[in-house]
């Protein structure tokens, strides 16, 4: 099989109400970037990728584009049915944008599956016992609103909950008490600054509710100060924005320096590399939360087959951006939250396509 064509689709994913990070990051929009693969024998494959914005990791929309423009030409040709050949190939002719790159490798294994019948999670190493429990993340607010999202997602069937951090410490303090007073039976609560604090503010929030079944995900912006808070607090970490490459989550577990991780698929550069760290992660016993990144049901599937393939024991929960956009590219189809859970489809690849009158005429295509 050969590659024979390269589409770029844009999208703008306007979100139901701005979403706030800390460093008054605010988020208001997303834009997606979908690709589709042609092939010599008639099969397509789809991938998106949709950076959270500009300013939340050293990925954004236009990055996207203009990396997929540099490296579609060159990828006319070569056979979609060898994944890591390709991303291999890929590192090759573009230096870094590793995030850009998930798109085609998302797209890859679209194909893969279609073309021997098998969903992805299967192409994955096959499918786990487990639900693919959904993981809700309570944004910045005040404590009401936090509470009452909570609220809202509990009711709907969430047990795992990642509650950003970041209004000053003496409000965060305040909001991990009030918020483990409440935890009910089953429930695991992360409490998340997404590098918000400096190593002093991470110490003193962690230390101020020691007594309490907390864990904490990436404290500090860097890995080394994350690394550093830890030798003076005792609560469980786990690793997200800071993690990229396999040789950044070999560092972390050869220093102890987590118990968890988030591998984000279009961060850590697609499938292919997600599967690497997975099965190392997996060999050191650490536990796993996994997203796409942003994006819409395309993304959200993508990260549904690969949370499949996760033991449930080791399985913290997928973030899923859909609850978030406004715009849905692929109605009623794709892995959709029912119950706190979001299981792939069972359809050969990725179970799921864009429509293409809602995704509009392509930005770029090459053939
Ligand atoms: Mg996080």
């Amino acid at each position: 099989m050969k590659i024979t064509g390269i589409s770029l689709y844009g999208l703008e994913l306007p979100l139901e109400t701005p979403q706030v990070l800390s460093r008054g990051r605010v988020f208001d929009r997303f834009h997606s970037t979908f690709v589709r693969i042609d092939t010599d024998e008639g099969i397509s494959g789809w991938g998106e990728v949709c950076p959270w914005g500009s300013s939340y990791l050293p990925a954004f929309p236009g990055g996207v584009r203009t990396a997929l423009m540099e490296m579609a030409p060159q990828l006319i040709g070569l056979d979609p049915t060898r994944p890591d050949v390709i991303v291999r190939f890929m590192d090759r002719i573009l230096a870094g944008h590793i995030y850009a790159k998930a798109a085609v490798d998302f797209a890859i294994y679209d194909i893969l599956g279609k073309a021997t019948g098998r969903p992805i999670y299967e192409l994955l190493g096959g499918k786990e016992e487990n639900a693919v429990p959904r993981l809700a993340s309570v944004h910045l607010g005040s404590f009401d609103e936090m509470n009452s999202e909570i609220e809202r997602k509990r009711t709907a069937g969430f047990r795992n909950f990642s509650v950003k951090m970041g209004q000053g410490i003496e409000s965060d303090i305040e909001t991990i008490r009030a918020v483990m007073e409440n935890r009910k039976s089953g429930e695991l609560f992360i409490f998340d600054s997404n590098g918000g604090w400096s190593p002093h503010e991470a110490t003193r929030v962690m230390n101020a509710v020691s007594n309490l079944d907390t864990t904490f995900e990436q404290p500090c912006l860097t890995y080394e100060e994350c690394l550093d808070v830890r030798t003076r607090t005792r609560q469980p970490i786990s690793l997200d924005e800071c993690m990229v490459e396999l040789k950044d989550f070999v560092r972390a577990l050869s220093d102890r320096g987590c118990e968890l991780v988030s591998i984000k698929l279009a961060r850590v550069g697609g499938l292919t590399k997600a599967r690497a760290i997975r099965d190392l992660c997996l060999s050191y016993d650490i536990n796993l939360f996994m997203m796409c990144m942003a994006g819409t049901v395309v993304n959200d599937t993508v990260a549904a087959h690969f949370a499949q393939t996760i033991p449930a024991n080791r399985f913290c929960g997928a973030w899923s951006c859909q609850d978030y956009i406004t715009v849905d590219p692929a109605p009623q189809l794709g892995a959709r939250t029912k119950q706190g859970k979001m299981p792939p489809p069972d359809l050969p690849g990725l179970g799921v396509e864009p429509d293409l009158e809602l995704l509009g005429r392509p930005i770029a295509v090459y053939s």
